[in-house]
């Protein structure tokens, strides 16, 4: 293709809004352009891009058996009603009615559209297992939609399920995306790291994710020193402390004024933040609009982790609670503690906390702390882990170091056994002849997003630098001035003996200086160019590889040769 034919609005500054990297070079590049809030135009450069990756993931799982097919986008509510998610998912549900006052929903994500589709076509083991995606648009009207394709509210995701008659065979599959996975992020050039995921209430170690390792990434991620062991923190385990518990400190009520922080109280009664029971309030929100309050309790040198809290009182959202309700319930801020809690106040304490004594609480009383008290007295406790594994702790597996890095999330495999097929009532006949819902697996990928993942992962501070396998074109040609008639011809040349041998060739053919081309070039980022300028009365061109933007001289009659060496074509 040619430069002076394709739309390609390259722009000198990017809008303020944009702050990352990929957002920058995506929109100064000229791949996208914003529409709205969360919403984005694919311009050529753009699609071409999002093409070739949709292209590896298909070839990837073709290969592993996958069957690609296309949903409808708009969904009836109906399925979604059944599935009990109509009123979980929240406000992320754009939700609609039609002109026959039919309500309809935009897919988020497409389990139960799909679990309805193999339930009306699929009723013996026999036609079992199966594996279907499609790469489709997605809607999620995300709260704060940013950093451009990274969280959009439209996007592009390849969504699989797979079926299957038992347990064991969805396992054998669960394990055949993550291989397959693994091999799509590697040929899209990205380094990333494959971590246990939060599983939601369900919990297990069920689910994985796919982090691309970027600075920029909204994911914390734990991972070891040592060994292999990673996961994100809402799920990430450690290692459990060992501590000498004061077992003869006698347990009392104590005076302490102005100590409502954890800091304030160890340094009062002269105690390390270990021994302390911090008890933190949140306001859990279920179905149908009922709502509690919990109080969490974990040691004072440890934090809440909301997602695994969450879990812990399977609620579907965890909030914040003003001063006010707290007083209403007869809690007092500062100094709430498990014991001696007003009535009917459901208490969550870490898992770290059975056995402990010799603590100090809050005594549920302003200005007073209970000391010697023991995690055995808390009427009816729900013990679970819910604090944050923190840098330094050890690794349960092997004793190791742990420390934090981020990550995008590019991918999600997740076991869902019948979490959707019961509801749904999809059902086979299994080999004995009785009915039972099909055992599921989940798989995404966020396509758009990796797009934003390749570019943070792949750029200086000129531009973007694709990788092979993700650039819109393999290669250009930047005719250094288009006026020149043997610069002409010669580009045109190799432009078309590449363009036949199945290369995608640009042709850099515009009436520009060369200055502004390669500038556009390094902003751009395709892996290569050939400058075809003045040294060709030389019988020489140049090839100039984006990663080091140094300059190659070669003789013009062998640099087809050279580029195919180079690039294995
Ligand atoms: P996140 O935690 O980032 O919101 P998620 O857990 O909601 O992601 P899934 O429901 O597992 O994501 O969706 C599958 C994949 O789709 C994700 O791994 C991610 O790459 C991508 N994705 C999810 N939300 C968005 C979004 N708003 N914009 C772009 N890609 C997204
Ligand atoms: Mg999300």
């Amino acid at each position: 293709m040619k430069f002076s034919q394709l739309l390609i609005p390259t722009l000198k500054e990017a809008p303020n809004e944009a702050t990352l990297p990929s957002h920058i070079y995506l929109l100064r590049g000229g791949f996208i352009q914003s529409v709205g809030s969360g919403l984005y135009n694919f311009l050529p450069l753009g699609k071409r891009s999002l093409d070739r990756v949709q292209k590896v993931i298909k070839e990837e799982l073709d290969k592993a058996g996958a069957q690609e097919v296309s949903l409808s986008f708009v969904t009836p509510a109906s399925f979604w009603i059944e599935s009990g998610r109509f009123e979980k998912y929240g406000k992320e549900l754009l939700r609609f009615k039609d002109r026959k006052d039919s309500d309809f929903v935009l897919g988020p994500t497409h389990e139960e559209m799909m679990v309805n589709l193999v339930k009306q076509t699929v009723k013996s083991y026999k036609q079992l297992p199966l594996n279907l995606y499609q790469i489709n648009l997605k809607f999620r009207d995300e709260i704060r939609p940013r950093f451009g394709l990274m969280r959009g509210r439209e996007f592009l995701m390849k969504d699989g399920y797979s079926f299957h008659a038992n347990e064991a065979d969805m396992k054998r599959e669960f394990d055949l995306m993550e291989a397959t996975y693994k091999k799509i992020f590697t040929r899209l050039g990205l380094d990333f790291r494959v971590v246990e995921a939060d599983s939601g209430a369900i919990g297990g170690s069920g689910s994985k994710e796919f982090m691309v390792l970027a600075d920029s990434g909204e994911d914390t991620i734990v991972v070891c020193e040592n060994c292999q062991y990673g996961a994100n923190i809402e799920a990430a385990i450690r290692q459990p402390k060992e501590f000498a518990y004061d077992t003869n400190s006698e347990f009392k009520k104590v005076h302490t004024p102005n100590t409502t922080t954890i800091e304030e109280v160890s340094k009062f009664l002269d105690i390390s933040a270990d021994y302390i029971m911090k008890t933190v309030a949140k306001k859990a929100l279920y179905d149908g609009g009922r709502s509690e309050i919990v109080l969490f309790v974990i040691r004072g040198s440890d934090t809440l982790e909301e997602t695994k809290a969450c879990n812990a009182v399977c609620a579907n959202e965890i909030v914040d609670i003003s001063d006010k309700e707290l007083f209403d319930a007869g809690l007092v801020a500062g100094y709430m503690g498990p014991l001696n809690t007003p009535k009917n106040i459901r208490i969550v304490v870490d898992d770290s906390l059975k056995d402990a004594s010799g603590m100090v609480s809050g005594a549920n009383e302003a200005d007073c702390h209970l000391v010697g008290a023991s995690s055995d007295q808390i009427e009816n406790p729900l013990y679970k882990d819910i604090v944050a594994v923190q840098e330094n702790d050890r690794c349960s597996c092997c004793g190791g170091r742990l420390y934090y890095t981020k990550g995008i999330e590019v991918g999600h495999i997740f076991q869902l056994g019948t979490r959707y097929s019961e509801p749904l009532k999809a059902e086979f006949l299994n080999e004995q002849g009785k009915t039972q819902p099909f055992v599921m697996g989940t798989y995404g990928i966020g396509v758009s997003r990796l797009l934003a993942a390749i570019i943070e992962q792949h750029h200086d501070e000129r531009g973007c630098m694709w990788t092979k396998e993700s650039s819109p074109f393999d290669l250009v040609i930047i005719v250094s001035n288009i006026k020149d008639e043997l610069q002409s011809k010669v580009g045109q040349e190799l432009y078309s003996k590449l363009s036949e041998m199945g290369v995608a060739v640009l042709l850099d053919d515009r009436k520009e200086r060369f200055g502004f081309k390669m500038k556009d070039f390094e902003l751009i980022g395709i892996p290569c160019t050939v400058v075809v300028g003045q040294k060709l009365h030389e019988g020489k061109v140049e090839i100039v590889m984006r990663q080091n933007l140094q300059p190659q001289e070669i003789a013009t009659k062998d640099v087809v040769t050279r580029l195919k060496e180079e690039f294995k074509w």
